[in-house]
C-alpha cells in the first residue's frame, strides 16, 4: 500500500507513526508533515485543500489510499472529489463530513435521530430579532456557536445576556467569524464534566476506539485562555463500562445508523464531544476525525495494524480487523512555545533526547533545517507515557518534558491530576 497523510500536527504523527510500523505499508507520503514525521515516511510539499494538487501527487506516485488528518480537507469534500478518480479516502463525504462543518447541520441531524444533546434554535440576519428575543428566555450561561467551522473558536459562553445578545449582533450581523458565523446556534448549558469518546465505521459496521480526556486551557487548574489541548489522558476513570455502553447505544449507534439511513454511510473515525451529565452522555459536538491531543494519548494504547484499520474504513471488512486498547493508562503532556495560544515566535532549536521505554514523544509544530529541529508553532511536541496508575503516567511524562529543551518552553504539570483520585 502506498498512503498520503493530511496534515502536519501530533495527531499525524501518531498515525505516521502507527502506519510505519505496517509491514504492508511501501511508501508513506505526509503532506505537509513535521520534522517527527520525516523518520516515519517522506514529507512532501502539498496543500491538502489543492484537491486537483494532491489528485495529481497521487497519480505520479500511485498513491492507493488518502487520510485525511483534520477536518478541512473532509468538509471540503475530498472524498467526494477523489472517488469518481479512483483515489480511496479514509473519511466521510462531504454530507456526514457536515457533522463538523455545520453545527446548525449536526443538531438538527440529532434531533432527527433522537441523539441526546442541548436544545437549540438556530438565528441567521432574517430571524436576528428572535434571536435576541429567545435569548430573553433562556438562563444563563448562553453558549453561542458559529454555525461553520471557525478554527475551534466559533464558542462563546458568557453569563452575561447584555454580552450574548452583543456577541449574536458581532457573529451575525458583524461577521465576526466571516462566513462561519452567518448562522449562529444557540443552546442550552450543560453541566456535568466533558469526555471525548472515539468510533470508528467502514459505513457497514462501527466499532467503538476507546477514551479520552483533553485539557484545553492554557494553564493549570484549568485557567485562562483555551487552546488547541494542553494534555490528555486515556482511559478516563468516570467512564465505566455503564458509561460507555450508553455512548454506544444512545450516541454512535443512531449516528452511524442514521447517516446509513440517509444514503451517506460514515467510513472513517467518529469523535464525539460528550458531556457527562450524571451520568448521561450528552453531544456537545461531532468531529469526523480523530482528536489532537487525544489521538497522541489513545494511539499508544492501541493494538491494532493501522494500515489494515485505514484499508478498511475506506474498503469495507472493518468486522475483521483486530482492535485493542492497553489497560495501561496514557497521560499526554504537551509542550508549547512561550506567548501560545496569543502570539508566539517559531524557529527555536530543540534538543529532544530519545524517550525512556515508556515514552512517546509526537511532533507538532516542529520543522528540520539544516539537520537542527526548530519549533514551528505553538504546540509544539506531545509527550505520552504508559503507566498502570495515572498519577504515574503523568509523572513519567512530567519528567521526559524536563529532558526536552527549547526556548520558552512552557506546560501544564496538573493533567490528569483532577481525575487520579477517581482511578483509585
Ligand atoms: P465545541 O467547539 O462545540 O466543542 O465547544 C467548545 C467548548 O465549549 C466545549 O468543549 C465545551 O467546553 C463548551 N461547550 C460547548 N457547548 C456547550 C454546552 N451546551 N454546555 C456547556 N458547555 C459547552
Amino acid at each position: 500500500m502506498k498512503i498520503l497523510l493530511l496534515g502536519s500536527g501530533g495527531r499525524e504523527h501518531a498515525f505516521a507513526w502507527k502506519l510505519s510500523q505496517c509491514p504492508e505499508v511501501a511508501e508513506l507520503f505526509i503532506a505537509p508533515g513535521n520534522a517527527g514525521t520525516l523518520s516515519c515516511g517522506e514529507n512532501v510539499h502539498l496543500n491538502p485543500l489543492d484537491f486537483e494538487a494532491v489528485l495529481q501527487f497521487c497519480k505520479d506516485k500511485q498513491v492507493d489510499l488518502i487520510l485525511p488528518g483534520n477536518e478541512d480537507p473532509l468538509v471540503a469534500g475530498i472524498a467526494d472529489f477523489m472517488k469518481p478518480r479512483g483515489i480511496a479516502v479514509a473519511g466521510p463525504d462531504r454530507f456526514a463530513a457536515a457533522l463538523e462543518g455545520s453545527k446548525d447541520f449536526a443538531k438538527a441531524f440529532m434531533l432527527r435521530h433522537h441523539i441526546p444533546t442541548a436544545s437549540y434554535q438556530s438565528f441567521n440576519a432574517d430571524n436576528l430579532h428572535e434571536g435576541k428575543a429567545f435569548l430573553q428566555t433562556l438562563n444563563p450561561p448562553y453558549v453561542l456557536k458559529a454555525d461553520g467551522l471557525a478554527a475551534g473558536k466559533g464558542v462563546i459562553i458568557t453569563p452575561n445576556l447584555d454580552e450574548a445578545v452583543q456577541v449574536l449582533d458581532e457573529m451575525i450581523a458583524g461577521a465576526k467569524f466571516g462566513s462561519a458565523s452567518s448562522t449562529v446556534v444557540i443552546e442550552e448549558f450543560l453541566h456535568g464534566i466533558e469526555i471525548s469518546c472515539f468510533a470508528v465505521s467502514d459505513g457497514h459496521t462501527w466499532k467503538m476506539l476507546g477514551e479520552a480526556k483533553d485539557y484545553k486551557r492554557i494553564g493549570e487548574g484549568d485557567t485562562g485562555p483555551n487552546t488547541g489541548g494542553m494534555g490528555a489522558i486515556s482511559p478516563v476513570p468516570f467512564a465505566n463500562e455503564e458509561f460507555m455502553k450508553k455512548v454506544a447505544e444512545r450516541i454512535a449507534a443512531p449516528t452511524f445508523e442514521g447517516l446509513k439511513k440517509e444514503g451517506h454511510p460514515f467510513k472513517g473515525f467518529l469523535f464525539m464531544g460528550l458531556m457527562n451529565c450524571g451520568g448521561e452522555p450528552m453531544v456537545i459536538e461531532y468531529n469526523v476525525r480523530m482528536g489532537d491531543p487525544e489521538t497522541e494519548a489513545i494511539f499508544p494504547r492501541l493494538r491494532v495494524n493501522m494500515a489494515e484499520l485505514v484499508n478498511a474504513i475506506a474498503h469495507g471488512n472493518l468486522e475483521n480487523v483486530k482492535l485493542e486498547l492497553d489497560p495501561r493508562t496514557a497521560a499526554t503532556v504537551f509542550l508549547v512555545s512561550a506567548g501560545y495560544p496569543g502570539d508566539i515566535e517559531k524557529g527555536k532549536p530543540m534538543h529532544i533526547p530519545a524517550p525512556g521505554a515508556q515514552t512517546h514523544f509526537f511532533h507538532a509544530g516542529t520543522t528540520m533545517k539544516d539537520g537542527q529541529v526548530l519549533t514551528n508553532g505553538g504546540r509544539v511536541l506531545a509527550i505520552t507515557s504508559l503507566a498502570h496508575d495515572l498519577n504515574l503516567a503523568a509523572e513519567i511524562s512530567l519528567v521526559a518534558a524536563e529532558t526536552v529543551k527549547f526556548e520558552g518552553k512552557n506546560y501544564r504539570k496538573d493533567i490528569g491530576r483532577d481525575l487520579a483520585a477517581l482511578q483509585q
